[in-house]
């Protein structure tokens, strides 16, 4: 190991990305400092780290994990010399990465002028327009008001879609398939935008009736040797949020995906970028459009560690760190299939949330499967935070195989004393439309549509 990888890293997150953090950083040797809320006092994440500190004690459960200058003292005062952000909460937050920039501390991530440009939405498109990724159809420029909109809608012709560029997590988006309803609907976007995330800004879209979700993940490091781990498919989504991810994607020719990695990683080194990302596009006629840019680690990292054999936390640890990819684009050999269920502590057809005591935890096993999760017997799921509370990762040399072990897995998976989405996982994977591969991002509302019209639950 390299003598520049750091000291002492904090986890400014929680939940099983605090414990994914910590697990790469025990790998490479690595002192783990945790954060917690008062409502994470009992949590597992915590009692994983070397050290762990209470913030946030007169803050909301989630101002606890968003205060930037709280969390700035206590890495000063702990002597750590390197934030992990996760996902979520200040991951793609570019004033926290300056305040850990001017503080001394290394944000593991892009650097922060590089993360503000590509976390924002529209004007990460521009960027990827320059750098010739191909870009959905839509305005360059925020909406100034209701005739423009309405002038856009009719040159991209309608559907379309508005899109906050502050958004995220599915959130601040409309689609708008009249002229009718156009100026209510960006009067209304515009407003929830301001409110959710504090920036009213609005642009529009061609909205795209039945694409795929497919995503590049890159690694770029400090000297221009960027390269990008394969694609995933995440197109099983509902409410535009993922439910099952799955790599290499089904059906889509690899040269395709050659030369869109290629293109990514262009970009990567065109702007400076520095870390782990992943590249949005939607899929449709044999076509990629780029919607976004995703800064950080993704929930969904670990199908792509399956089939490529990194370790793509540990690899942020060493980029930030200052150190060189050990590996070059030739090195990296997709192999076999993985996919991924994310757990939700809610209702498996009504999408409630579920909070609660998990009375008894049974997590299924066996060749290529694995869990990422920091639930316990006896945790109880706060009602404050993501649903989320585990990831059932299945992989197989091909992807019959990662199905058929993902279908066993489900059955052994033991839950009890909440509600949990696993019903809904069983019934995906024994689906025969899914199990032929590439459906679009609409499927599964579909599905739960004429589920529910059939009256079974
Ligand atoms: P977020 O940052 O909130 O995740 P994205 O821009 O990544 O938002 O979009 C999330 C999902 O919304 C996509 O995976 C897709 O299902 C849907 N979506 C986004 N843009 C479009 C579009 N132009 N046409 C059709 N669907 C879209």
């Amino acid at each position: 190991m390299s003598e520049k990888v750091f000291n002492k890293v904090l986890a400014a997150n929680r939940g099983e990305i605090a414990v994914r953090i910590f697990r790469a950083c025990y790998d490479l040797g690595i002192h783990t400092v945790a954060m917690y809320s008062k409502e994470d006092e009992l949590s597992l994440f915590r009692t994983r780290a070397d050290e762990a500190y209470l913030v946030g004690e007169n803050k909301s459960p989630l101002g606890a994990y968003l205060d930037i200058p709280e969390i700035i003292d206590l890495a000063k005062r702990r002597g750590v010399d390197a934030i992990h952000p996760g996902y979520g909460f200040l991951s793609e937050n570019a004033d926290f990465a300056r305040a850990c920039e001017e503080a001394g501390i290394t944000f593991i991530g892009p650097p922060s002028d590089v993360l503000g440009k590509m976390g924002d939405k529209l004007s990460a498109k521009q960027i990827a327009m320059e750098c010739g990724v191909p870009v959905i159809p839509g305005c360059s420029e925020p909406l100034r008001d209701g005739q423009e909109a309405l002038e856009k809608a009719i040159s991209f012709g309608f559907p379309v879609i508005l899109k906050a560029a502050a958004g995220g997590g599915g959130r601040g988006m409309r689609v708008v398939r009249t002229e009718a309803a156009l100026l209510t609907s960006v009067n209304m976007t515009r407003e929830e935008a301001r409110v959710a995330f504090g920036n009213p800004t609005v642009y529009m879209e061609k909205f795209l009736e039945n694409p795929r979700h497919i995503e590049i993940q890159v690694l770029s490091d400090n000297f221009q040797n960027a390269v990008y781990l394969g694609e995933r498919d995440c197109s099983m989504q509902r409410r535009n949020q993922k439910v099952i991810e799955e790599a290499p994607a089904f059906g889509i020719p690899r040269r395709a995906i050659e030369k869109l990695g290629s293109r990514c990683v262009e970009a990567c080194r065109r702007i400076g970028y520095r870390g782990a990302g992943t590249f949005e596009f939607l899929y449709e006629n044999g076509e990629f459009y780029f919607i976004e840019m995703n800064t950080r680690v993704q929930v969904e990292h670990p199908v792509t560690e399956f089939i490529t054999g990194v370790d793509i936390v540990a690899e942020q640890i060493r980029i930030a760190a200052g150190e060189r990819l050990s590996f070059k684009q030739r090195d990296i050999e997709i192999r076999g299939h993985a996919i991924e269920c994310r757990i939700n502590a809610e209702d498996p057809f009504t999408f409630v949330p579920c909070p609660g005591k998990v009375t008894a935890w049974h997590l299924p096993g066996g060749p290529g499967i694995r869990i990422d999760s920091h639930v316990f017997a006896g945790y109880t799921v706060p009602p404050y935070y993501d649903s989320m509370i585990g990831k059932l990762i299945a992989y197989g040399d091909t992807r019959e195989q990662a199905l058929a072990r993902m279908r066993v897995a489900l059955t052994e998976f033991a839950c009890e004393g909440i509600k949990t989405n696993v019903k809904l996982h069983r019934l995906l994977l024994s689906d025969e439309r899914f199990a032929r591969g590439g459906t679009s991002i609409h499927y599964l509302e579909e599905k739960l549509h004429s589920h529910s019209s059939s009256g079974v639950n």
